[in-house]
């Protein structure tokens, strides 16, 4: 069982950020692995390892919209979607953006 990907940006030893798109597996029961964990590469400095911290992370709910139980508030929504589309400009959710990825509840009539 796993979490759905988030957003996440983490700092480098070398103070410099970037930003993943943590897909990482979690353990059996939901508990959250640390971070520092992962395995990251640093696009400034080319450090490959464990050891970034990080600073914030997109709400899991993100990538679920429209969400019967979490639906977003639209500028929260808007807030990671200008992170998406400066970070990731490829990322296939963009082009779902207002017909099918939208911030809130599911609408009754939505079938697919
Ligand atoms: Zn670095």
């Amino acid at each position: 069982m796993s979490t759905p990907p988030r957003l996440v940006e983490l700092k480098c030893k070398c103070e410099i950020s970037h930003w993943e798109i943590d897909y990482d597996f979690r353990g059996m029961y939901g508990e959250e692995e640390p971070y520092d964990a992962g395995i990251y590469t640093c696009p400034e400095c080319g450090f490959q390892g464990s050891g970034f911290t990080v600073i914030q992370k997109s709400p899991s709910e993100f990538f679920l919209q429209p969400h019967d139980m979490y639906p977003m508030k639209i500028g929260e929504f808007i807030k990671w979607v200008r992170v998406l589309r400066k970070h990731f400009p490829k990322h296939p959710f963009l082009k779902l953006l207002c017909w099918r990825w939208y911030p809130g509840k599911e609408r009754w009539w939505q079938f697919w």
